[in-house]
């Protein structure tokens, strides 16, 4: 398949992998942000691939996994009232909250739909004048468009009974936070490709250039994570810290136009809570004033419901590259899909769900007690 199949090419991945090897003198940590690129790593293995002197650590750059209990709860909080209609990407479903996750709520008789975009919530709306219709925009840069443009033509049209209950979060300050902590360990970043064919990757060469690290901008498929991975291993090597653009196909410098004036027209940045990561100043989006009537949380009245994360869940280290799924006590035991603890182990680009699918809780003991790779 055009696009496809030669991005899984063998006899390319191979040759990458050799000159990676030819390349690499000593250790490095890199970061793969995305958790697309985290479950290619580990679908097609590639970790194990690598020369032991490259280690990969994941980011943070699952949607579903960042956003916090405090919001996942209103959401529920929000679902669970008579006369709403909760909308809502099929992977926040079975996220965990404090009481049970929206699956459970639907089977109490709350009304809970999937959508595969925010618009389709417009067609809801309209089809039921007397429900209230609220959709869950969660996500990074790249749902914000499509999220922003809901808003922006419920207004247009005049649908009031439509809301959004926002947690967007953005890449670059996660990196900044991430750089910035005292038991850092990351060297270099495979960039997030999807969030940059949004934003570009203007935003990304300030922090090339402050803390004097690697960023280059990664797609999804095996022979795009090597490509980044031997370009990030080639700039640390010479003692070069640049911002590269690994993804040609999809991402342009300044990114898409259109996509970013239309989060700008409705969405402003602001403090975000991420799940497992604490507050992060100006790394996240909300309606601006202009849209406040569409606020779900104020319409709801939910911003006074908070969570405690429950202390068994590592996740929060794994999203900072401090731990791995299988260093986590609970991976594969207490925590596993059927019974998850952490969104990490239900999202379909969570950390912990891509180590389970793919099987590396059948590693044998040996595996095991020698870590994660
Ligand atoms: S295995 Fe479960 S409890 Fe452990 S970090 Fe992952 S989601 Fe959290």
């Amino acid at each position: 398949m055009k696009y496809l199949d030669e991005y899984r090419d063998q006899r390319v991945a191979g040759n990458l992998i050799e000159e990676i090897k030819r390349t690499i003198t000593r250790p490095w940590v890199l970061m793969e942000v995305c958790g697309g690129q985290t479950h290619s790593i580990v679908k097609y293995g590639l970790d194990r691939l690598l020369p032991e002197q490259v280690e990969l650590v994941h980011g943070p750059g699952c949607p579903v996994c960042v956003t916090s209990l405090e919001t996942i709860d209103r959401a529920h909080a929000i679902a669970r009232m008579p006369d709403v209609i909760f909308c809502s990407f099929g992977d926040m479903l079975r996220v965990p909250g404090t009481h049970g996750d929206l699956f459970k709520i639907k089977s109490e008789g709350g009304i809970v739909r999937v959508v595969y975009s925010p618009l389709d919530c417009l067609k809801i709306a309209r089809a039921n004048p007397d429900k209230q219709v609220v959709f869950f925009a969660i996500g990074f840069e790249t749902t914000a468009p499509a999220n922003a443009m809901s808003v922006w033509e419920a207004r247009r049209h005049g649908i009031t009974n439509f809301s959004v209950l926002v947690s967007h979060v953005l890449v670059p300050p996660a990196m900044r936070g991430i750089l910035d902590s005292p038991n850092n360990r990351v060297q270099a970043f495979l960039g997030p490709g999807h969030v940059c064919a949004i934003s570009g990757w203007t935003e990304y060469e300030p922090i090339v250039d402050r803390y004097r690290v690697p960023v280059v901008v990664t797609g999804f498929e095996p022979i795009d994570i090597l490509q980044g991975v031997l370009l990030c291993v080639q700039q640390l090597e010479q003692g070069r810290a640049e911002l590269e653009n690994g993804y040609a196909r999809a991402v342009q410098r300044k990114g898409n136009a259109a996509a970013r004036e239309m989060i700008g027209r409705v969405f402003r940045v602001c403090d975000r809570a991420w799940r497992g990561l604490g507050v992060i100043p100006q790394s996240g989006y909300s309606l601006t004033g202009e849209f406040s009537a569409y606020d779900a949380e104020s319409r709801f009245d939910v911003s006074r419901i908070h969570a405690v994360e429950p202390a068994v869940c590592m996740s929060g280290e794994i999203l900072k590259g401090l731990m791995k799924p299988l260093d986590c006590p609970a991976f594969g035991r207490e925590c596993n899909p059927e019974n998850p603890l952490g969104a990490t182990m239900v999202s379909a680009e969570g950390a912990c769900a891509a180590y389970y699918s793919y099987g590396r809780h059948l590693v044998d003991a040996h595996s095991l007690a020698a870590g994660s790779r």
